[in-house]
């Protein structure tokens, strides 16, 4: 007998011969080279993992068991790939045309984009995968445990190998399966690897064959009668079971995650189902053709009791075929390795991309907007899926303790997983189906699936006995086993009828009842319509009509004149018959490159995809299309900033050279007004000195007046000159102020009595003594000059037959207000807001003042920290001066 430890290195050395497989075949594609790696062979091949060791052994063990039963779990995909390979052609189409990365995607897409149904089918998916993943796990330590009961002494451990086995296998899944995200580059890698683990087991498995009917029955003809002996020979058949089975099996090859994975996303040539519509038919014959003569010669063989499910094992072992028996070790584990890998991998491509995915991106909301950024994350998502996948199954073998109670699992997760297919079907096949259809018919069939099937067979305390007797809450008509009170029917096909009907119904009945969003009526136009909308694989291609369509996007991206250019090119280029150029996928090609270099490959392509129809936008070109956008983004935010930075400056600038001229203006106005003003006073002096000059005889009294005028005139000039000076040194801020503490009244009566001197018609001051007591510190001086020149021009300009001055004061808040009224026609409203401005005079100034009284009046008070201003509605001129009651420096 072969030592458990030669089987332990044949197996190490099998995995290792595995990996470099792997590693070569990714190798050759990656060079370009290795045709044969895209044949319809190693697709078909591919295919196989349909037969996991759950078939490689357990059809044996099942013969063994119910007879000629087994065949319905080879009947159904024989059944599918004869008579829908059509069907199958359809959803092989449309996974490529919308780049599906998994059937929980294609789902997902189909309805809308829909991560919810994503989440649900993931969910079913992995519930019933990992356990299935348990399976695989447990029929290798079963058949390692054959051949370590002979052997104690060997190295092989049950608990410690398992779990080597299983993260050998992660390892694997995530070394090969996760190389890169592309979802259009395929695993050539792993599906190489599978395509020969699919020859060694069926070699495995006819080696056995053959060795049992020509090695042990002695040829086909003892065979047979033996078989007619064997009660498997009988022609048992249950109708009920065998359609519900065959129905299940067919529905499984659709709907499995791992069968998804290897049909669709690592299709390479839709043409290659072609072959594998007889070739894959033939495969699965050809696995169950020993099958019967296994069992019966098992049977026959070896004592009561010993596991039929290991009878591939055990009767080369029994006739001492050590060699043959090791083979057949190896069938199986391939059979189980490569069922598991491929799981992973499709498994927890769903996990990551609709679990893992959407939580990271909803908690780093904004901070991910590169996408090589999240393209690492995916992946890494992607890596630890694939290990929590692995782990849970070896938990779950685990927990289950390995038992009886793992073999049903393969057809519990059968009837599980195809609860998918009405929603499937019916996205690919009813443009009507709906979102809300899918979501109700899964969630119905689902249910029904854990409560019929999944808990009754997990037992106590998940389904306690009294439900399962009586029903829930001694509803009878609920009973797990016999719904609505029809019993006696076999508890698979009760699950598989009411499952898939209800879920069905369901299904049917949402979707007529709930409206479609614009999304999913879209993409079930595309799915439903996929032949007449999508390109032929590798290329581009479209209806003349498009282009016209094509000729506006590219307007709106390259302009006009440069997009008419390059149509006008095309169409020349393709004969021109037309001014518009037929969209062949050369053109299209070219138009997608001379777009990228403005908006980048990926927009590009999603862009012209959008209006030839003829893919649908993934989750990786829109990663690849938020990249750029983001770039582009942050390009044009930067543009934005230095174009904005620009208008401030420019703004600024031309503000500066407002202002400028603004003073220029001023200037040239101030200094015409300064020279008019010097000019009058200047002229008379003048004129009158050239009088008493030259003229002779002037009389003393003459000569007297003249003199009067010219001092007169050199006084007033003393006087604008003094208020010229005065104002320059205030608007320049060169005033030193002159603090000092005094009550109000006594400045406004130094004020009054300075400003009255020597006037002959003097104009009558009221004021209110008592209200004038507050004490001021400031510059006493400067405020009085400002009290002053407004008491004065009262005097000068009030127009009243009897002239009055009302001088009011009052403190709020820190602050003094001095009124200044006069009972004068005022000044005039339009001229307001004038009076302050220099040189500003009202009408026709009798006073011959020169108008700088108040300007000047103004820079003080502003010094002084307070304003003078015009009040309204006062009958005469009134002006207010405020001020704070004591200086602050800060308020200068
Ligand atoms: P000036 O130094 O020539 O007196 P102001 O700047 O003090 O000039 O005053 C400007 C103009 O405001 C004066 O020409 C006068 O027409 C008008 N004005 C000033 N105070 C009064 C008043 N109390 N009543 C009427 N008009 C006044």
């Amino acid at each position: 007998m072969a030592t458990i430890n030669t089987l332990i290195l044949v197996c190490l050395g099998y995995v290792i011969f595995l990996f470099a497989v792997a590693f070569a075949a990714d190798r050759m594609a990656a060079a370009g080279r290795g045709k044969w790696l895209r044949s319809p062979l190693i697709y078909t091949l591919s295919l196989s993992i349909y037969c996991t060791a759950w078939t490689f052994y357990g059809a044996v063990g099942n013969a063994a068991r119910s007879g000629l039963e087994f065949v319905t779990i080879y009947l159904g995909p024989t059944l599918v790939m004869v008579s829908w390979w059509w069907g199958l052609r359809k959803l092989v189409r449309v996974g490529r045309s919308q780049r599906v990365t998994s059937i929980a995607d294609l789902l997902s897409s189909r309805y809308g984009k829909s991560n919810t149904l994503a989440v649900c089918v993931t969910v079913l998916a992995v519930l019933g995968g990992t356990p299935y993943i348990a399976l695989q796990l447990q029929s290798i330590t079963l058949s390692f445990s054959i051949f370590a009961e002979a052997d104690p002494s060997g190295l092989y451990r049950e608990g410690s190998s398992v779990f080597w086995m299983a993260a050998g296998l992660a390892v694997f899944a995530i070394l090969f399966g996760t190389r890169n995200l592309d979802v259009n580059e395929r695993h050539h890698g792993v599906v190489t690897a599978i395509a020969v683990e699919a020859v060694v087991k069926l070699f495995a498995l006819i080696a056995v064959g053959v060795f049992v009917v020509w090695g042990i029955a002695g040829g086909v003809g003892p065979m047979m009668e033996r078989i007619d002996a064997s009660e498997i020979g009988q022609w048992n058949v249950d109708a009920g079971r065998w359609t519900t089975f065959i129905f299940l099996s067919a529905a499984a090859f659709i709907c499995l995650p791992r069968m998804f994975q290897v049909m669709v996303v690592e299709n390479d040539d839709e043409s290659h189902l072609r072959t594998a519509a007889w070739a894959f038919p033939l495969y699965l014959l050809l696995m169950s053709l020993f099958v019967v003569p296994i069992a019966v010669v098992g049977l026959d063989l070896l004592p009561e009791g010993a596991n039929p499910d290991l009878f591939v094992l055990t009767v080369p072992l029994s006739q001492g075929n050590d060699w043959l028996a090791m083979l057949s070790f190896i069938g199986g584990f391939s059979s189980a390795t490569s069922m598991v890998i491929v799981s992973a991998m499709a498994l927890s491509t769903m996990v990551s991309n609709h679990v893992v995915m959407p939580i990271w991106l909803n908690t780093h909301e904004g901070t991910g907007s590169v996408s090589g950024d999240v393209r690492s994350i995916v992946l890494v998502a992607r890596r630890v899926s694939i290990a929590v996948i692995m782990a849970l199954g070896y938990f779950y073998y685990r927990l289950s303790g390995g038992g009886a109670a793992l073999a049903s699992i393969g057809l519990i997760a059968f009837a599980g997983i195809s609860q998918i297919l009405p929603a499937l079907v019916g996205g690919l096949f009813w443009r009507g189906a709906t979102r809300t259809g899918a979501l109700v018919g899964l969630s119905v069939g689902f249910a029904l699936w854990i409560y019929t099937l999944l808990l009754p067979g997990m037992g106590a305390p998940w389904m306690p006995d009294a439900v399962m007797q009586n029903g829930p809450f001694g509803l009878a008509w609920l009973r797990p086993h016999a719904l609505f009170g029809i019993e006696g029917i076999d508890p698979m096909v009760h699950t598989v009828m009411w499952s898939l009907s209800l879920n069905t119904i369901a299904f049917c009945i949402a979707s007529l009842l709930s409206f479609p969003s614009p999304l999913e009526r879209l993409q079930g136009a595309q799915f439903v319509n996929v032949f007449d909308h999508s390109v032929s694989p590798g290329g581009w291609s479209g209806s003349v009509a498009q282009s016209e369509d094509l000729m506006i996007m590219t307007q709106r991206i390259l302009g006009a004149a440069p997009a008419q250019e390059f149509f006008q090119a095309e169409a020349e280029k393709q004969g021109g018959r037309s001014h518009m150029p037929e969209p062949t996928p050369g053109f299209l090609n070219r138009l997608e490159r001379e777009l990228s270099g403005s908006v980048g490959t990926a927009t590009a392509h999603a862009m012209i995809a959008q209006i030839v129809g003829g893919s649908s936008v993934s989750v990786e070109d829109l990663l690849a299309v938020a990249d750029e956008s983001a770039q582009l983004l942050e390009y044009s935010g930067k543009l934005e900033e230095k174009s904005s930075e620009l208008s401030r400056t420019a703004r600024q600038l031309r503000e500066a050279n407002t202002k400028l001229t603004q003073i220029s203006e001023q200037k040239d106005s101030f200094l015409s007004q300064v020279s008019h003003e010097l000019r009058t006073p200047m002229t008379s002096i003048r004129a009158f000195s050239e009088i008493m000059r030259d003229t002779e005889g002037l009389s003393r009294e003459e000569q007297t007046r003249y003199a009067a005028i010219i001092h007169d005139e050199a006084l007033r000039l003393t006087r604008l000159l003094d208020d010229l000076l005065d104002l320059s040194v205030l608007e320049n801020g060169q005033v030193n102020l002159n603090l000092s503490d005094e009550s109000l009244r006594s400045v406004l009566d130094r004020a009054v009595s300075s400003a009255l001197a020597g006037a002959e018609r003097k104009i009558t001051v009221r004021r209110t003594l008592t209200a004038e007591r507050m004490s001021l510190h400031t510059d006493l001086d400067r405020l009085g000059q400002v009290f002053i020149n407004l008491i004065s021009n009262a005097q000068k300009y009030c127009d009243a037959e009897e002239p009055v001055l009302v001088i009011s004061a009052h403190d709020v808040g820190g602050r003094v207000i001095i009124d200044f009224i006069d009972n004068g026609s005022g000044i005039p409203p339009g001229a307001r807001s004038m009076v302050f401005e220099k040189f500003a005079r009202v009408g026709v100034d009798k006073a011959g003042g020169a108008g700088l009284g108040l300007a000047i009046c103004r820079e003080i008070m502003q010094r002084l920290g307070g304003e003078i201003t015009y009040l309204t509605g006062q009958g005469g001129a009134a002006f207010r001066v405020s001020l704070p009651l004591a200086f602050q420096q800060a308020a200068q």
